[in-house]
């Protein structure tokens, strides 16, 4: 088991916080790790579950004073404590019960009753063609999303019939019930199971939506996925994530960007990158090669005479252009020779007559090389 984190720096707050300021340091912590508004973080509900077993601690005056005097171990079984070990398992207690207390209210008690509330933000896993992500394209998205009922204008009631107040919660939507936990009492507050937490009884369910005031719509839009765009590019788009409640501003809508790889290029950030394979004497001459690049274009790439195996010859500004401004990376080319497995007769002999030549001689002009070019064809 990794060591356990000192509560107070857990928590943030000196050994002789008051209540308050524990309490206060809490619910920061709490707001800003809350596993549901931190969805992509895998970290966060570990975090939450630290801070809140620190403050479960802590604002105990009794367990706080075991603490100070024992730290960690006064929790442990058989550590003579004092306090019998009790696992710390927040998950068996419910983040939703605990942040009746820091909030005051439950999370879907909530949501229909109090003010305008924004939409949540969701994302969406797009794939591009490694063009498209060069040159940028535009795409037909098609969303589903669960809108207000055009029928019952969110209502849930048939139109034309009537609703009334809840009898069970007396139109307040709520259910407060008292807990006993290992915290302590904590004071729960959960929608009305007579009304779903609406405060009303409809007298006869809208026949689109079944009652639930919303309907799921498929909604079609146009992205400009720009050029420049990577593996792992998110865009967000304003407004088409869930709507919200109440009269709150829809969430945003996140794409995100998977590039398919290409089987002849690969991107570093903004070079693209490929290899050519020339034969042996096409590096010891030198050649002008004409490589297809992504999109259609050709560049003419000139081989050096001399061109060693290993060599990456650099085309500026033959890259991938930035996504913001007007830089363009580069190209770069990876050079493999090939070496023939197989030579003929002829082959053999201007090799050979190469070899006992001694020397290399010198690229470019007529000799050996050139023969030999005219022997591979
Ligand atoms: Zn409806
Ligand atoms: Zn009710």
């Amino acid at each position: 088991m990794p060591a356990k984190r000192d509560y107070y720096e857990l928590l943030g707050v000196s050994r002789n916080a008051t209540p308050e300021e524990i309490k206060k340091a809490y619910r920061q912590l709490a707001r800003k790790y809350h596993p549901d508004v931190n969805k992509d973080d895998p970290e966060a509900g570990e975090k939450f579950k630290e801070f809140t077993e620190a403050y479960a601690v802590l604002s105990d005056a009794q367990k706080r004073a075991a603490y100070d005097q024992y730290g960690h171990a006064a929790f442990e079984p058989g550590q003579g404590g004092g306090f019998g070990g009790f696992d710390f398992d927040i998950s068996d207690f419910g983040f939703g019960d605990l942040f009746d207390v820091i909030f005051g209210g439950s999370a879907s008690g909530r949501s229909r009753r109090s003010g305008p509330r924004r939409g949540a933000d969701r994302e969406m896993r797009v794939d591009i063609n490694f063009e498209d992500a060069l040159f940028g394209i535009e795409r037909d998205l098609e969303l589903s999303r669960v809108e207000t009922c055009t029928k019952c204008e969110g209502s849930g009631a048939e139109p034309g019939t009537s609703t009334k107040t809840c009898s069970a919660c007396n139109g307040s939507g709520q259910m407060r019930n008292v807990q006993n936990t290992p915290f302590g009492r904590f004071e729960t507050v959960r929608p009305c199971n007579q009304c779903r937490g609406e405060g009303k009884i409809i007298e006869k369910a809208c026949t689109r939506c079944r009652g639930t005031g919303q309907e799921r719509k498929i909604r079609k839009i146009n992205v400009r996925i720009p050029a420049g765009v990577d593996s792992g590019s998110r865009m967000r788009i304003s407004g088409e994530g869930e709507v919200g409640s109440n009269g709150g501003p829809p969430g945003d809508l996140y794409i995100l960007i998977a590039v398919k790889p290409h089987p002849r290029f690969r991107r570093e950030g903004y070079n693209l990158i490929t290899t050519l394979e020339i034969n042996f004497v096409q590096a010891a001459l030198g050649a002008d090669i004409t490589i297809d690049l992504p999109g259609g274009a050709i560049h003419n790439l000139h081989i050096p005479e001399g061109t060693q195996p290993g060599t990456v010859l650099t085309a500026k500004g033959k890259g991938v252009a930035h996504i913001q401004g007007h830089r363009i990376g580069d190209l770069k080319v990876n050079v493999e020779v090939r070496i023939p497995t197989r030579i003929s007769k002829k082959q053999r002999e201007l090799l050979e007559a190469f070899y006992e030549g001694g020397e290399e001689q010198k690229p470019g002009r007529k000799g050996i090389f050139d023969k030999f070019k005219d022997a591979i064809g």
